[in-house]
């Protein structure tokens, strides 16, 4: 579904991702780990185009359509959803009124703001939050842990095909790392949807049960493989990992 080959991305003339390689399937969670500062929100701010980012190498194709031809709407439209690390507020704009605008803008049939008022409700109750937020400004006044949650139910009304979620679970409590958790198990419920998620959470990552596990140091991909890489993190931090990296690109240059 999503290729990334070779991904390079520079923010005012510093290299910030060095190599990516990624392939998503259909039905697949892939999880990145890594440490502070490694490149992982840049990777979604690359992937869903920021304007601000330069890509300089290699290429991402979804289902076999080049992102480099596409805008962010664009991206968007062929089924792209990302939720920000830190997601801002929107002044003057409602929760209702940005999502009925998306789901015209990806569905051109789509037009009842009555059935979006619908869905909506549904999917704000599944995360344990008012209808208020409908018809409040985006994410206005709200808290980390309501505006994760907000996210979610905007992620169940979009309906995208993959979504990149960049530390959806960072500063919740408990019940809103279940909701969380529970909406993320009924999106990837729905057929061919994949995930990529950005997370520091073993709690959270256990509820998931991603299928793919990566970490991301210094701007490439070191290590991928199952569940035992996040336990290893876990009990070992990401200096292993660094350490690792750091003898492997070594002895590259001594051969
Ligand atoms: P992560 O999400 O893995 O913690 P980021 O992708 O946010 O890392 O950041 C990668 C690198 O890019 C970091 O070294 C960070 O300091 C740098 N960076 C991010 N945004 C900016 C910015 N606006 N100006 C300068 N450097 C930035
Ligand atoms: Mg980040």
């Amino acid at each position: 579904m999503l290729n990334i080959k070779n991904l390079h991305a520079r923010l005012e003339q510093k290299e910030i991702l060095r190599g990516i390689n990624l392939q998503v399937n259909p039905e697949e969670i892939h999880a990145i780990l890594g440490p502070n500062g490694s490149g992982k929100s840049t990777l979604g701010r690359v992937l869903v185009g920021d304007e601000k980012y330069e890509k300089t190498e290699g290429k991402m194709t979804l289902e076999g359509r080049n992102f480099d031809e596409m805008d962010s709407a664009e991206r968007a439209q062929a089924g792209f959803f990302l939720s920000f690390q830190s997601p801002p507020e929107i002044d003057g704009v409602s929760a209702k009124e940005l999502l009925l605008a998306a789901k015209k803008a990806l569905d051109k049939d789509f037009r009842s703001s009555f059935r979006l008022k619908k869905e909506l409700s549904e999917n704000l109750k599944k995360l344990h939050l008012s209808d208020e937020f409908m018809t409040r400004d985006v994410h206005k006044g709200a808290s980390g842990g309501e505006r994760r949650k907000m996210e979610m139910a905007s992620l169940l009304t979009i309906d995208p095909k993959i979504a990149f979620l960049d530390e959806i679970d960072s500063g919740i409590d408990v019940d809103a790392m279940k909701a969380i958790a529970t909406a993320i198990q009924e999106f990837m419920k729905r057929k061919g949807k994949a995930l990529i998620l950005v997370s520091h959470t073993e709690k959270l990552l256990q509820m998931i049960q991603p299928t793919h596990f990566h970490v991301l140091c210094a701007g490439t991909i070191v290590q991928s493989g199952g569940q035992e890489i996040m336990e290893r993190v876990h009990q070992c931090g990401f200096c292993d990992f660094i350490q690792e990296k750091k003898k492997n690109s070594q002895l590259k240059v001594v051969s």
